[in-house]
């Protein structure tokens, strides 16, 4: 493990000796998705330069290499979630992952009407809109448990939402748009409690929390390699081995079976089951390369970096006057992730104003409607923080908000 040094991690990612527009890029815009150290740009290369084949198949050198390699990846992106290779199904990202859980649950004639299923009302879409077709299609009713006022769950709603009806309960680790940790143990303890299954939304704390998801007691959780400084294209679903032997494919074809006759086929067991056709290799093996590039640095070190940043980014909009935080509390841990609205000045001209200065921003609903109109909105401006990220960044993305309201004359 190094010592962590923020000025040694910026030198391995090639993208933040951008300017944009004269200015060094600032970019706080991880949360949607992150910058590639050079260990994974070249671990990619890498293989398509020297191992590319399709795996699990064929007699050749090439391809024994690619499967191991292949398979070296989902032993390391395993142990990075605190969990057995088995357990570990590559998918092209949470929304595919999401999309296989409330598939997978449909076909198996898993809900039927009468039941429920609950989420929170903090959800990005992703976890939301497969559990409304779920719902759609089994007669299923889907509720939600209440965000507070000040962005954190409302715990004695959940406590009364969670019930006999209730099937499945899917929430976010940590909102996309309100940083907040939500309380994993209290969540599944209630789920738990009436035989419901629990599916953790671990893309935005995968990037900045240790994770150990047999540990969390959850049952399935999915994230996005993407967020965690791998490629695009590739994610995983974690689940308990019972509950992904309980599920039926989603998808279906080519390296998932193990005898098809026209009439029939039977499949392989999990993972395998639920990887029909030719998978992301060259983007698991840079994923891998992403895990391992992430657990080269002292954990509790980076953590403490970015909980400083969480910090000086919270307090230095609080002072700014007509900024409203969204999530904006003490009570409960969070990451670097802050979203906002500068009152009299719409999001996007927030985000063009930031722009012309470097600093790289989101604006929009973060594909999170329900949220956004939960606090009478339909958009704010979002930034995000990383490993990479820089007290001095945090300061110029300040000092550039400070400057909002008064270029768009909004002051008096
Ligand atoms: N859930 C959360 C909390 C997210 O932040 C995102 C990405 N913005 C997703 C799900 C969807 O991830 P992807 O687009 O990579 O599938």
């Amino acid at each position: 493990t190094l010592p962590f040094d923020v000025d040694a991690v910026r030198a391995d990612f090639p993208i933040l000796e951008t300017e944009v527009d004269g200015h060094p890029l600032v970019y706080l815009d991880s949360a949607a998705t992150s910058q590639k150290p050079r260990a994974v740009l070249d671990a990619e290369r890498d293989f398509l330069e020297r191992a590319n084949s399709a795996v699990h198949r064929g007699a050749h050198t090439l391809a024994a290499e690619a499967t191991e390699l292949f398979e070296d990846a989902r032993v390391t992106v395993a142990e990075f979630v605190g969990a057995e290779p088995e357990q570990l199904v590559w998918t092209s990202g949470a929304t595919a992952g999401l999309n296989l859980v409330a598939g997978s649950l449909g076909y198996a004639g898993r809900l039927r009407e009468g039941d429920e299923i609950v989420v929170t009302e903090a959800e990005h879409h992703a976890n939301l809109i497969p559990w409304q077709e779920l719902a759609a299609r089994t007669g299923a009713r889907l509720r939600h448990i209440p965000v507070l006022h000040d962005g954190t769950l409302d715990m004695r709603a959940a406590a009364d939402l969670i019930g006999a009806r209730t099937k499945v309960v899917a929430f976010p680790h940590v909102s996309n748009v309100l940083g907040i940790v939500n309380p994993v143990a209290k969540l599944v303890t209630l789920a738990r409690g009436v035989g419901a299954l629990t599916v953790l939304d671990a893309c935005q704390s995968a990037p900045h929390l240790a994770l150990d998801l047999p540990a969390s007691g959850v049952d399935l959780a999915v994230f996005s390699g993407h967020k965690i400084h791998g490629p695009y294209g590739i994610g995983a679903l974690w689940g308990r081995d019972e509950v992904l032997e309980s599920l039926p494919p989603f998808t279906t074809g080519g390296s998932m079976i193990t005898t098809v006759t026209l009439d029939e086929a039977e499949y392989l067991p999990p993972p395998q089951r639920f990887e029909a056709g030719t998978q992301p290799v060259s983007q698991a093996v840079a994923l891998a390369a992403a895990v391992r590039w992430l657990g080269e640095h002292d954990v509790d070190a980076a953590r403490a970096h970015e909980a400083e940043l969480e910090k000086r980014m919270r307090e230095g909009l609080r002072s700014i006057a007509g900024i409203r935080l969204l999530g904006d509390t003490d009570a409960a841990e969070r990451v670097a992730l802050q979203a906002f609205e500068v009152e009299g000045v719409h999001a996007h001209d927030v985000g063009q104003f930031l722009d012309a200065r470097g600093v790289a921003v989101r604006v929009g609903h973060h594909c999170a409607q329900p949220l956004h109109r939960r606090f009478g909105m339909t958009a704010s401006v979002r930034a995000s923080a990383a490993i990479h990220t820089t007290e001095a960044e945090v300061d110029t993305f300040l000092d550039a908000v400070a400057g909002v309201r008064g270029f768009f004359g909004v002051d008096a």
